[in-house]
């Protein structure tokens, strides 16, 4: 369970992100849509750890990450799994050593794990190919099982999947999806897309100059948006 309230950053004197509230259950995703330069990303990675807030309070699962007073938890403490369009795979180890990457614990542990994420994402047998022999979709599908292997308490997805063309992105959505729910993961993805939005999401927050200004389950935002903006982010969608 992620739980964000009061999130701050500025740049320059700017608020990039002013007052940002979420609350993600496990096992729910909550799509983040909204144009370009409103705080997506600077978001995602107040949550993942690699950007400091300047105030505002992140807990996952109840246990602080950071807070105003100054607490604030490394990336690699917190539990969260991350998967980005640019986040390539370790092109020198092969797909199963990219799995095992962040994995610890014995050798027969790591082995099982490898196997049912390979088994998971359908890529039983892929195991020793090394990640420039996979197509694209292949390759993300890896990337998602390397960031799920140490079960993260939280994804932060930064459009993962605008790097494929259209005729494999449905697929890898529904995998990936799949894979989520089944692990019980709270998923925070951030996409330019509404129709991946409304596939995927169990609720969307439309964001705006670092302000969530709605939430709801992707019918209610399809169908009552609460301003032009937010109409408009739909419109092309039939
Ligand atoms: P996009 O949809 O284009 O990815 P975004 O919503 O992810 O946009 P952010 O990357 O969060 O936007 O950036 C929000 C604003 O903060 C932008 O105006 C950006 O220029 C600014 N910004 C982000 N990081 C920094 C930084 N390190 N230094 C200065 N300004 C920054
Ligand atoms: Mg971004």
């Amino acid at each position: 369970r992620l739980e964000v309230s009061g999130l701050r950053r500025a740049f320059g004197g700017r608020d990039v992100v002013a007052d940002l509230t979420l609350t993600i259950a496990a096992g729910q995703v909550t799509c983040l849509l909204g144009p370009s330069g409103c705080g997506k990303s600077t978001t995602l990675r107040m949550i993942a750890g690699v950007e400091h807030p300047d105030g505002g309070t992140i807990r996952i699962d109840g246990q602080v990450m950071s807070d105003g007073s100054g607490r604030f938890l490394p990336p690699e403490s917190r539990g969260v799994g991350l998967m980005f369009q640019d986040f390539a795979l370790f092109p020198h180890l092969t797909v199963a050593q990219n799995v095992a990457f962040g994995l610890g614990g014995d050798r027969a542990a790591r082995d099982r794990r490898v196997g049912e994420l390979l088994e998971r994402i359908n890529l039983v047998g892929y195991g020793a190919k090394y990640p420039h022999e996979l197509s694209g979709g292949e390759q993300q599908r890896v990337a998602l099982a390397r960031a799920l292997a140490p079960r993260p308490r939280v994804m932060l997805m930064d459009e993962p999947f605008s790097g494929l063309d259209n005729r494999l992105r449905d697929g890898i959505r529904d995998t990936t999806l799949e894979v989520l729910k089944e692990e019980g993961t709270a998923v925070l993805l951030v996409t330019h897309e509404p129709d991946e939005a409304l596939r995927m999401a169990d609720e969307i927050a439309l964001m705006r100059d670092g302000l969530i200004v709605q939430r709801g389950s992707p019918y209610n935002i399809y169908n009552a948006p609460a301003d032009r903006a937010a109409a408009a982010f739909f419109s092309d969608i039939n």
